[in-house]
């Protein structure tokens, strides 16, 4: 998911770079992947209304034609609920996350959000209202006030605090020798994924977008950490209309609806106990990973006495 986040931010990211002028060459091709550009409509409007639901009609997709990704996937996300995908590596989660943002146009079938198809939009008023929390967030070599007031320069140092607060980073700025000026990034302070997570929500609450995507992977957080995101993360979602992308599933037994998507289809739908009870696809990911979660937490517990 972290290339989602890419095309929004690379022009900064890549002006910083070379400011420092320490190009790592390689990673810098990374950044400049970027999807080919999707133009707004000549007569394309704000999208209207304040966020809502979202809405996949019947959607194609492939990046390229002879590779079909989706093949006619449909759902609906209704205003303020949660919906999550789950399904494995490759079934084309974020594809359906990137098709939201409009990084690609869809093939055949239609993308709504409160009504309008997105194609009919402007891609700034359309990305304006969609948030993202990445598994991997990037931060800029710059300070953590920088980092979170980024995309929303009007902030008020009000907003700013109120954010930090929001996103359980207070504690851990407090003990910073700079406080909100501490530099983080590569030539700053090291930052651990956990707090990374919180300074991209941080960011998103700033923000304050009515739709969001999250990337609920936390697989690089112990299971302490791991439940304290989660926790915020469901405040953060509470109210918004959300999409969130699952690979643990121990992270979307709140969801309002899950879909399981298999190569490209949804194969299942429903909540948690629904598809529990139904014993298909998700209830064998459910119990595959339910075992392998309690293995881990099992050698968390001897490697901590
Ligand atoms: P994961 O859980 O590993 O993140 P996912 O379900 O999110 O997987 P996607 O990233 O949506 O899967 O990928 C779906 C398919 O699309 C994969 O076969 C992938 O190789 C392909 N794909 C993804 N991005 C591109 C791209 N930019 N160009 C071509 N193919 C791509």
């Amino acid at each position: 998911l972290l290339q989602l986040f890419i095309p929004l931010n690379n022009l900064g990211f890549v002006y910083r770079e070379m400011r420092e002028s320490l190009i790592n060459i390689e990673r810098m091709f990374g950044l400049l992947y970027q999807p080919p550009q999707v133009a707004d409509r000549l007569d394309a409007v704000p999208l209207r209304g304040n966020g809502g639901e979202v809405a996949f009609e019947d959607v194609h997709f492939g990046y390229q034609p002879e590779r079909p990704i989706l093949h006619g996937v449909s759902f609906t996300v209704p205003r303020g609920h949660k919906v999550a995908l789950v399904g494995p590596s490759g079934a084309g989660k974020s594809t359906i996350a990137r098709l939201l943002f409009r990084f690609y146009d869809v093939d055949s079938g239609r993308i709504r959000v409160n009504g309008q198809d997105i194609r009919d939009v402007t891609q700034e008023s359309l990305r304006a209202a969609i948030g993202v929390v990445p598994q991997d967030t990037v931060l800029f070599n710059d300070t953590i006030r920088y980092n979170i007031a980024y995309g929303n320069p009007e902030a008020t140092e009000a907003q700013i605090l109120d954010a930090v607060r929001r996103a359980h980073l207070d504690h851990f700025i407090e003990q910073l020798p700079n406080g909100l000026e501490t530099v983080v990034g590569e030539r700053g302070l090291k930052v651990s994924g956990g707090e990374k997570q919180r300074i991209a929500i941080a960011r998103v609450l700033l923000k304050n977008p009515p739709l969001l995507v999250l990337d609920e992977a936390t697989s690089s957080l112990d299971s302490a950490s791991e439940q304290a995101i989660l926790a915020t993360l469901q405040e953060v979602a509470e109210d918004r209309t959300t999409l969130a992308i699952a690979h643990r599933l121990s992270t979307i037994r709140d969801a309002d609806t899950i879909l399981v998507l298999e190569a490209g289809r949804v194969v299942e739908r429903g909540s948690h106990d629904e598809l529990l009870a139904r014993d298909g696809p998700y209830a064998r990911l459910w119990h595959y990973q339910d075992r392998q979660q309690r293995l881990a937490t099992n050698q968390e517990t001897v490697a901590a006495r």
